[in-house]
Order: C-alpha cells, then structure tokens, then sequence
C-alpha cells in the first residue's frame, strides 16, 4: 500500500506504558488528529493552561498506572470556568498522579475505537470499532494486518455493527467516514513502522463528526517494549 503523504519519522520514544500526551503526540506524528492539551503541575497552571485553550475544558488526572482514567474519576468533562476547574480539581481522587492534563472539550456523533499491537508470530495488527467507556460490552470490532490501504480500512468499517450509525440512519446525518479512514490507514502505517516496538496502542474514543467535519481523538494510550 501507498504510505500516507506527511509522515515524518517516529520519535524517540522511552519503553513502557506512554501517558495520554505522549501517547497522542505519537499519533499526532502521523498526522492523526487528537485534541490540544496542556499538562499543569496545579490549580492555578491549569486555569491558565484553560485560559489558553478556551472553555469549556475538560480535566484529567496523569498516571501511567491507571488504564481506565473515568473508572477513577479521573476524567471531568466540560467544564464551563474558572470556578468549576477549580472544583473539579479538587475533587480528583487521592492518587498519586503526574500531573493534570487540560484539554478542549471535543465533540463528536459516534465514538470509535481505534487500536494497534504486534501480534507475536503475525505482525502488526489493526483494530476498529464501536468505542469509549462500553468497548469492552459491545465487541464490535473488526481487525486486519498492518499496514492498509484506504479501501480495506472502509470495507473494516462496512462490517461493524456501528456502520448503520456511521452512514447516517433514521434521519441522522452520515459521519466523517473518509476522516475515520484516514486516521485508521495512518495508525496502520505507525504500527507497521513501529513493529515489535509498539506492543499496543489504542486510540479510544476517536470522535467522528457530520461528513466534511473531521474526527478528533480525544483519549490515547500505548505501551512501547
Ligand atoms: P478513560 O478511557 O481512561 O476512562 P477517556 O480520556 O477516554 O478516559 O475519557 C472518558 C470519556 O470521556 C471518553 O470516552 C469520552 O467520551 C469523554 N472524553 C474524554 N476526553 C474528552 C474530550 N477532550 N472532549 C470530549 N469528551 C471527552
Ligand atoms: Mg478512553
């Protein structure tokens, strides 16, 4: 398959689990599109950090131990200022933690998973499918080798369960499906690149917006050996 044009090379990267910013500014080197963010080291970093990026933010807490942020009540959606930052710091949970992240409040009309590992014996692998909190429920997914050219990504979003919501159903508008495909074919190409190296990413929720609005990811994580 052709290789994506604006790929530059992967950058250093440490072994072991990557945080959620690194791990984006991995996919980010791909040209996948993910949502801005700031760390902040405190309260008062991260209203500035907010300030820059514009309400209404979304807070995380940072850590490499924790795989499933909202199960911790790591993760405060939407907030609309200064004073719902401030208490929404507050109430982060007694964790040890790196940091906090400050990111834009991303919307989307569907929520995908988009994943990556090396398969001992196969190679790199490629996985799609109906994401966010309830991926594990659902298990829509659909996978194929790494890397894919455009159409094999669009005939692995054909197959979901998700695809009715995707093409747009009952009066709903149709989805970025070309943005979904695109950020599919370029996570395959940093699998392949990466080969052994990248033992899993997952790029989970991917938000795809209306056809023409574009997708945005707005959680990421990846494991490096
Ligand atoms: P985790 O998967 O570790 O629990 P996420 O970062 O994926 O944490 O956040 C949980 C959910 O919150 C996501 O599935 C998504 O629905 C929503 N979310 C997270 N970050 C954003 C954001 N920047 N903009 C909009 N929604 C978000
Ligand atoms: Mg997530």
């Amino acid at each position: 398959p052709a290789r994506p044009p604006g790929i530059g090379h992967p950058p250093r990267l440490p072994a072991g689990a990557l945080t959620e910013a690194e791990a984006k500014a991995l996919a980010a080197a791909y040209g996948i599109p993910v949502t801005r963010g700031i760390l902040a080291r405190s309260v008062e970093e991260a209203i500035l950090a907010a300030e820059a990026i514009g309400y209404p933010v979304v807070l995380k807490g940072v850590s490499r131990a924790v795989v499933h942020k909202s199960d911790l009540g790591l993760v405060k959606l939407n907030l609309p200022n200064a004073a719902a930052l401030r208490a929404a710091y507050a109430a982060l949970p007694d964790i040890r933690l790196e940091g906090v992240l400050v990111q834009e409040m991303a919307r989307g009309e569907a929520e995908l998973i988009l994943g990556a590992r090396w398969e001992p014996g196969f190679g790199p692998m490629v996985l799609v499918g109906a994401g966010g909190v309830l991926v594990e429920l659902l298990r829509d997914v659909q996978l194929m080798p790494a890397p894919l050219r455009p159409e094999d990504a669009a005939a692995m979003l054909r197959r979901l369960a998700l695809w009715p919501v995707l093409d747009g159903v009952r009066g709903r508008p149709a989805l970025d499906v070309r943005a979904a495909v695109e950020a599919l074919v370029r996570l395959s190409w940093l699998a392949a690149d990466l080969g052994p190296r990248l033992i899993e990413m997952d790029l989970n929720p991917l938000l795809l917006r209306a056809a023409g609005r574009g997708a945005v990811a707005v959680d990421a994580r990846a494991t490096i050996g």
